[in-house]
């Protein structure tokens, strides 16, 4: 799963919005990308996490090992065997690029075929080959503001601007006028027009960070990400985006100097032909952040007026054009890398549907090993071991396999549709490896008919209901509806819709493309809400996420069960899914609709 101040930076890569090869876009504010400076991640976390209760002391290593091989009745020890494998300490974390990742990928290659799924990747194998490029900024990047009349100021690296690596250029200069836009946010049905009577082409413009409160959980998330803004940028024939920083905004952003320490941070993402990074916005870079100090040489004494603007409850921004020309430079560095999706298939049986492919998806990768912190006790353990992020994930996807595959070898009619079991890449990166799926997909993309994610179910307690994100948006809904009861589940609300989860796992670039998705998660009824949050504010991400939690393997069988029952009730209706008419992203991303 994808951090939240993640995805506040990331790149949500709009088809709708650009027309260019899709992935993503990182500005500097970006401090997923491993190793970021330990100091980053730890105020990052304190700032957005319930503070860390005292941890039990560690099980010595025959408790460890007696919890780890105590018995268990078949099909929870087959789950739990994939996990022992992929969240144990020689797999370090299974960071994208690494070469334990290409381990964990021949394993669960090896497991689809004991599965007997059909290779669904390159030349006739189960893997898709991702290329990478980790890109950092190789300098820090110079800046001046000239004045319409007056002479040229430069801008103090660290104390007015921070400029940003850009991922598709080694070097990037760009002179042109500034324009305000507000939050740089073009959604006139949901009553935000900030490009409104305003002529950007060939500006940079410069915009807030966030989005208003008012726009709700998604969209709100979606709209907040710079990623978005580059692109409706770009849509508007902008050369360049900054963003301005605003230290009220909201607690979860790096402060500008902590900022201009980790400029050179290194970021991943999928790679062109060229080796360097690929972007959904090449003529829209993200040129860097502006402070207050920066802002207000280029904005004079209007900045004093959008300062007092921001104070109110709900601020409404009007454009404003700076009386200059802002010039940036700087120049970014590539390293190339390489990672595999893993793709197994179940071929359709129904003539007239087996074209259709319903895709299960779930990450492989997590966020391998921290960086020794300062301060830190000798030995400490730093390896990330991703058990419930997301190995258990991967471990649900080839038990479904292996149910279906079972079913069908024990008599029963093989799914209607086609069936497509992937495990992506680079989902800690900024949901890259299913990025690049999505721009080079193994089926042609307009047979996809839905993506069924699975990312980080909590089996820490016994499930009393289920939380479907997406559910509302698509015909998904009630069938996945149906398919839960018929296992005596109960679907809930979200009840953490601040947290914007749609937004924030691999399904949401199938959305990108129009393909209805959903995913899903045990609820938080009885005693999930206490165990959900020990665990998001202990463990999410952190070493403690390891085979030393109480897993519920029980409670793993019963969630393959509801995943299965819901991918054989997509796979065998009559009708496709689509979205209900008038949904945001599904009108957004053109996908099939709902009369
Ligand atoms: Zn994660």
């Amino acid at each position: 799963m994808l951090r939240s101040a993640t995805l506040a930076v990331l790149a949500l890569s709009t088809s709708a919005l650009s027309t260019s090869a899709l992935s993503q876009t990182v500005p500097p504010a970006a401090t997923q990308a491993a190793p970021a400076p330990a100091t980053g991640q730890t105020t990052q976390e304190g700032t957005q996490q319930a503070p860390a209760t005292p941890t039990p002391p560690p099980l010595n290593p025959a408790e460890l090992n007696a919890k780890r091989t105590a018995p268990l009745l078949a099909d929870q020890a087959a789950m739990k065997a994939h996990v022992l494998f992929l969240a144990s300490d020689a797999m370090k974390g299974r960071e994208a690029g690494s070469p334990e990742f290409d381990i964990a990928a021949q394993y669960v290659a090896a497991q689809f075929y004991a599965a007997g799924l059909k290779p669904g990747g390159d030349n006739g194998g189960y893997l898709q080959r991702v290329p990478l490029t980790t890109y950092r900024a190789a300098e820090k990047g110079t800046a001046s503001w000239t004045p319409r009349r007056g002479t040229v100021q430069p801008l103090v690296f660290g104390e007015d601007i921070v400029t940003s690596a850009v991922p598709d250029r080694a070097e990037t200069n760009v002179t042109a006028p500034v324009v305000f836009v507000g939050y740089g946010i073009d959604a006139p049905s949901l009553g935000q027009a900030d490009y409104k009577g305003v002529d950007v082409r060939g500006k940079i413009v410069a915009v807030l960070p966030g989005s208003p409160a008012r726009l709700g959980g998604e969209e709100r998330a979606f709209f907040g990400s710079a990623g978005t803004k580059a692109a409706l940028a770009a849509a508007h024939g902008a050369v360049g985006l900054i963003q301005i920083d605003m230290p009220r905004a909201s607690g979860r952003r790096r402060p500008f100097a902590m900022l201009a320490r980790g400029f050179d941070a290194p970021r991943m993402t999928w790679a062109g032909p060229e080796g360097r990074g690929s972007t959904p916005t090449p003529t829209t870079p993200v040129l860097g952040t502006l402070s207050q100090s920066g802002t207000a040489k280029l904005f004079g004494a209007a900045w004093a007026r959008v300062m007092k603007a921001s104070e109110a409850t709900t601020p409404r921004y009007k454009p404003i054009a700076a009386a200059g020309t802002l010039t940036i430079a700087s120049k970014t560095s590539f390293a190339p890398a390489a990672s595999s999706n893993v793709i197994g298939i179940i071929p359709g049986s129904d003539p007239a549907l087996k074209d259709q492919v319903v895709v299960l998806s779930a990450h492989l990768d997590h966020i391998g090993v921290s960086p020794e912190r300062p301060g830190a006790q000798p030995g400490a353990d730093r390896i990330n071991n991703g058990a419930l992020d997301n190995a258990i994930g991967i471990a649900s996807l080839i038990e479904e396999a292996k149910r279906f595959t079972g079913d069908i070898a024990k008599g029963s009619t093989a799914p209607r549709r086609t069936i497509m079991f992937l495990a992506v890449t680079g989902e800690e990166k900024g949901l890259v490896g299913s990025d690049y799926f999505a721009n080079h997909s193994t089926v042609p993309l307009a047979n996809i008919v839905a993506d069924v994610n699975l990312d980080m179910p909590i089996l820490l307690y016994p499930f009393e209901d289920m939380i479907v994100y997406g559910a509302e948006r698509s015909t998904l809904g009630p069938i996945v509806r149906k398919a839960v009861n018929s296992v005596n589940v109960d679907l809930s609300p979200d009840p953490m819709p601040e947290e914007a989860i749609f937004v924030r796992s691999d399904h949401f670039r199938f959305v990108q493309k129009g393909v209805p998705s959903v995913f899903l998660w045990p609820g938080q009824k009885g005693p999930g809400k206490a165990a959900v949050a020990d665990f998001m504010g202990n463990r999410y991400h952190r070493p403690g996420d390891d085979l030393a939690q109480p897993i519920l393997w029980d409670q793993g069988v019963r969630f393959v069960g509801v995943n299965y029952a819901i991918a054989r009730e997509i796979a065998d209706g009559d009708q496709r899914p689509v979205w209900n008419k008038g949904d945001y992203f599904g009108t957004l991303y053109k996908g099939p609709m709902a009369k």
